[in-house]
């Protein structure tokens, strides 16, 4: 078994917590003492945290994600979520400089902001994350919200963006799903732009174990067309998917031997600096 690090993981200990649902499905407490257990339970060396949405769609503030940081004992490192507006980008950068070397990227909801990735409210937020080496994440494809924007959250979006930051890493997260082809074309086309596969199936639905099979096919067939699995990165999307099936399902894909360890773990410490 690899060693794993996880590049997405919400928590909040809050009760508006919008991704409560999918925690109470997993039968899961949802808190950082159970996410420390279960980490060591499945050889999780480190995890990215990031802010989860509000049950109004307003994201749990980052201050929130830096304390559940400094009380994982090492283990789980912060991605500050940047809202569309200068204030909201003015901050991020100020809290990024106050913990440099703590904070390890940022993150930016396209789909459930009606942002494109190269509105000119980012700039100063690339400008920083560039001259840090830290990498911006972005979500990209399906959404949780059936009110969300699926226009905003194509990944495509991000081609316009990486053609003029060819020295900004950009994650595209959950690989765009269900527009993996498109992701895996940009993680192709750009040198700077890698994928993770979290969040890409949740669980009870009917067909749920088909539906695994059928993903499983898709992601190995997009490292293929990538030529490489260098570029992508291991994430549950806790508590999304748990470290049970987002493990089997990585044992799923068709790659070979030496490229697991890549994408469990080996990738995610050339993107993020840990
Ligand atoms: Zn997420």
């Amino acid at each position: 078994m690899s060693r794993v690090i996880d590049v997405h993981i919400h928590l909040s200990e809050l009760r508006g917590d919008a991704l409560r649902p999918f925690a109470e499905a997993h039968g899961l407490r949802y808190d950082l003492k159970e996410l420390l257990s279960l980490m060591e339970e499945n050889g999780v060396e480190a995890g990215l945290l990031l802010s989860p949405p509000l049950r109004d769609n307003t994201i749990v503030r980052n201050r929130r994600v830096l304390d559940l940081c400094s009380r994982s004992r090492g283990r789980l490192f912060p991605v500050l979520t940047v809202e569309p507006s200068a204030a909201a980008v003015r901050e991020c950068v100020a809290t990024a400089r106050r913990n440099r070397g703590e904070v390890k990227g940022f993150k930016v909801r396209l789909g459930y902001v009606p942002s494109f990735p190269d509105d000119a409210v980012f700039s100063a937020l690339y400008d920083f994350a560039e001259s840090e080496g830290l990498p911006v994440m972005f979500h990209t494809g399906d959404t949780s919200l059936p009110n969300a924007s699926l226009r905003h959250a194509h990944p495509l979006n991000l081609d316009a963006l990486a053609n003029v930051r060819s020295s900004l890493n950009i994650v595209v997260c959950h690989m765009g799903n269900p527009w993996i082809e498109d992701a895996a074309e940009l993680v192709y086309k750009h040198r700077n732009v890698y994928a993770d596969i979290s969040g890409l199936f949740a669980v009870g639905a009917k067909y749920s174990k088909e539906y695994v099979e059928y993903l499983s096919g898709r992601v190995s067939n997009a490292i293929y067309f990538a030529g490489s699995a260098e570029k992508f990165l291991f994430g549950t999307d806790y508590p999304v998917e748990t470290y049970q099936s987002a493990l089997s399902f990585v044992g799923k894909l068709k790659l070979h031997e030496d490229d697991f360890d890549r994408v469990l773990y080996s990738n995610a410490r050339k993107v993020f600096p840990i």
